[in-house]
């Protein structure tokens, strides 16, 4: 094991804005939802980042860069990451693989653009998969992804080829080079927090709830897993409204309070452990 630091927290943004919404053709109402992610939640966020010192990682829709150049730059200047999240927020298991091949290019050309540097990091909208999704990610140069769920506090290496079957049972493949930062539902702002029609979840949760579980996860992980990672996932037009902004500066200052605690980018965290390992 390397010197990472005592825990590292990631916070991480889907700025999916528009981007999903322009595919399915959503009611100007759906829109202006979504609208509200750069129109306030991300200048707010930034503003947050900036006042403490943390930088951060973002996942943003080549929809969303192109569109919106101005939010771009700000995430660029504040000194944040830019990793892929699909071109409209496609739904990766719907997709040919030629389809998905084509869009993770033009994804990783965009943030190149945008950043002047390929992106090191794909998250796939909605954490939905194909079969070959993340051999099409690897090959594309990503150095990881951040989707998958196989793990909490830690990185693991991304396995291709595993073969399920009900007559000859599993067979897992081989561990890539690409490298798993692993995501959780309960460290993702959204179903906590938006009402969801059609999967019968709830959602509008209190925000002390919500920050009792993300607190919960931050002190275990930084009791049972040194030198861990503690990746939470946002969305500017969620977590952006005034109540869940307050929150996440409560759970900041949770984080910040505990001795050894940094906040990190995930490119900088897997390139340290990479290197020591
Ligand atoms: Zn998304």
């Amino acid at each position: 094991m390397t010197d990472l630091p005592r825990l590292t927290v990631a916070l991480t943004f889907d700025h999916d804005s528009i981007s999903d919404g322009v595919r399915r053709g959503d009611s100007p109402v759906k829109m202006s939802h979504a609208e509200f992610g750069v129109r306030v939640g991300a200048p707010r966020i930034l503003e947050l980042l900036e006042a403490r010192g943390i930088a951060s990682s973002w996942f943003v829709p080549g929809h969303t860069l192109e569109t919106f150049p101005e939010s771009t730059a700000a995430i660029l200047d504040g000194g944040h990451e830019i990793g892929c999240h699909g071109w409209f927020h496609e739904d990766a298991a719907t997709l040919a693989v030629d389809e998905e091949r084509e869009m993770v290019e033009r994804c990783a050309a965009a943030v190149e653009t945008a950043a002047g540097t390929r992106p090191r990091g794909w998250r796939a909208p909605y954490w939905s998969l194909g079969a070959r999704s993340l051999e099409i990610v690897e090959a594309a140069g990503f150095v990881y992804d951040s989707s998958l769920m196989a793990d909490d506090y830690r990185l693991y290496r991304v396995r291709h080829g595993d073969r399920h079957s009900v007559t000859e049972g599993s067979r897992f493949g081989r561990e890539g080079a690409l490298v798993e930062v692993p995501v959780a539902w309960p460290l993702d702002d959204w179903p906590h927090f938006e009402p969801s029609s059609d999967s019968g979840r709830d959602g509008l949760s209190a925000p002390s709830k919500v920050l009792e579980i993300w607190t919960e996860e931050l002190l275990y992980a930084y009791t049972h897993a040194p030198g861990g990672l503690l990746t939470v996932t946002m969305h500017p037009e969620c977590i952006g409204r005034g109540h869940r902004m307050a929150m996440l500066e409560r759970f900041i200052d949770a984080a910040a309070a505990l001795d050894g605690v940094v906040f990190g980018r995930l490119d900088a965290y897997v390139e340290a452990w990479s290197a020591g390992r």
